[in-house]
């Protein structure tokens, strides 16, 4: 029997109605309360527009209040939402509204765009429409789906990742049973909602209670003032929030209040990790994806010192396993928990490769130590398999990015007719240096085997819409 309960946003504004749900940059405070009436009536205009049950309901938004009470709106429809990367180009976007089924559209996007869908509104052209008194839903069903959203496509296409309530639900209490739950606790939302971790952020705030301070964008100075100001005390970041949140702390410190900096999204330069446990930051590494909806995986701030580089441990709910280990330990990654989608939207290839008796086979590679810590590798697409070694791009990656001169590096694999395959390395600097200087200090990091044949000098990497290095277009450059 699939469960349900009472709807978490109406429960929260009859709990705490005038608790503040969402805060702004401007000033703007959000209760509870405020947030149900206006996401009530958005559902009632959206039904005005034709949104039912079963509606895909494509979202393409920045961070804003209409965007959110959209989201919650749909969940008193029992629509789907398919949250759409503004970043994307019209072709990418006509793929994925082609492929969820998407049939309208609400946006905040003023480009000019070519969209192929039968209708498109405006949050303002909604805000106009007389709301229809349709029959909501007040109840929350964990099996239905709520939200589909592409993977960032950095090894091939992207896939619509189906999100039941369920496994919102599961991914917010997971979380809270790992970083615990404050009665003060303020959740810095900076990155977008059309995104995993913005999203499930978005969720947590209802499930829990608990207000979020969202801002349009990533902007390190507002960032920097929220948190020395408003009394934040849990900020999501990726990696290069935390090493522009640094260089903009300087010789100031973060206030007591501020007790997690949960990151996630990619691999952490180690060195990264170490300036911030200096600064007292108390950086929360952590691993997942689009399918598991947010982090999986996570090492807490107190781990943090002795397992540098590991992102931790699976989530009480979730299991992890590394399937077929080599010599060295490491194989694919393999995970489970009631926080992985149930699967791809209308995919069947990619669900036939990823799932095997309720086990997602993750395409990325690690290992994991005896007490347990996994340590994310590299992906298994990007494997370098030279002279029967493998080698890892990723660590190739870490040690160029010790050097200060460097800002960023790529590492792929070239054909080679003695090795099968040899990795080269593209990296764009800060500063001047020479390759040999570069391989000299390579020759003092890594194996030789390890070494990259070539290093090319580029003024900037492939990265996709997500800022994702696209390691198989290097060769291209
Ligand atoms: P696609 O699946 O379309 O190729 P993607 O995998 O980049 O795109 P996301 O779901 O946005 O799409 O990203 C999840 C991936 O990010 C993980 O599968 C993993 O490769 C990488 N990742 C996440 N956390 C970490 C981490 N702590 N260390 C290393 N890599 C990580
Ligand atoms: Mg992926």
């Amino acid at each position: 029997m699939s469960e349900s309960i009472p709807h978490w946003l109406t429960k929260q504004a009859n709990i705490l109605p005038n608790y503040p749900a969402i805060e702004l940059t401007d000033g703007t405070h959000v209760s509870f309360h405020d947030l149900e009436i206006n996401s009530l009536s958005y559902a009632r205009k959206l039904a005005a527009i034709g949104v039912e049950k079963g509606t895909h309901i494509g979202i393409l938004s920045t961070n804003c209040l209409e965007m959110v009470y959209t989201i919650h709106a749909i969940s008193y429809l029992g629509a789907v939402g398919v949250l759409l990367n503004t970043k994307l180009t019209d072709e990418e976007l006509n793929f994925q509204l082609d492929d969820a089924d998407v049939n309208i559209l609400i946006t905040n996007d003023r480009r000019n765009r070519n969209l192929r869908v039968k209708e498109s509104y405006t949050f303002q052209q909604l805000e106009t429409m007389e709301e229809s008194s349709v029959s909501l839903q007040f109840h929350i069903n964990f099996d239905d789906t709520f939200t589909i959203m592409y993977t960032s496509g950095t090894t091939g296409f992207p896939k619509g990742v189906v999100h039941t309530y369920g496994n919102h639900w599961w991914s917010a209490i997971s979380s809270a049973l790992n970083l615990g739950l404050n009665k003060d606790d303020k959740w810095l939302i900076s990155l977008p909602l059309f995104h995993v971790s913005g999203l499930s952020t978005l969720m947590k705030s209802v499930i829990y209670g608990m207000p979020i301070f969202l801002m349009k964008k990533f902007d390190e100075s507002m960032v920097h003032h929220a948190i020395m100001e408003k009394q934040i005390t849990i900020v999501s970041v990726v990696t290069v929030m935390v090493q522009r949140l640094l260089e903009r702390l300087g010789t100031e410190n973060y206030p007591n209040s501020l007790r997690c900096f949960l990151l996630g999204g990619g691999p952490a330069p180690k060195v990264l990790l170490e300036r911030a446990k200096e600064k007292g930051i108390p950086v929360f590494q952590s691993y997942g994806m689009t399918e598991t909806t947010s982090q999986i995986v996570t090492l807490s701030a107190g781990d943090c010192l002795d397992k540098l580089g590991s992102a931790g441990k699976p989530l009480l709910p979730a299991q992890l396993k590394i399937n077929n280990p080599g010599s060295d330990g490491v194989g694919e990654i393999v995970v489970k928990g009631p926080m992985v989608t149930p699967g791809y939207y209308k995919n069947q290839e990619a669900n036939e490769k990823s799932f095997k008796d309720g086990w997602l086979y993750t395409g990325d590679l690690g290992s994991v130590d005896e007490q347990g810590f996994l340590y994310v590798v590299d992906r298994r697409t990007d494997l370098i398999i030279s002279g029967g070694e493998n080698i890892y791009p990723s660590e190739i990656e870490n040690a160029l990015m010790k050097m200060t001169e460097i800002k960023e590096a790529g590492v792929t694999r070239m054909e080679d007719d003695k090795w099968g395959y040899v990795p080269v390395a593209y990296v764009v600097l800060h500063s001047e240096i020479t390759k040999e200087e570069i391989f000299a200090f390579l020759a003092t990091q890594l194996a030789k085997y390890k070494l990259p044949k070539k290093v090319f000098f580029v003024e900037e990497l492939p990265r996709n819409a997500s800022n994702k290095l696209l390691r198989n277009k290097l060769k291209e450059l």
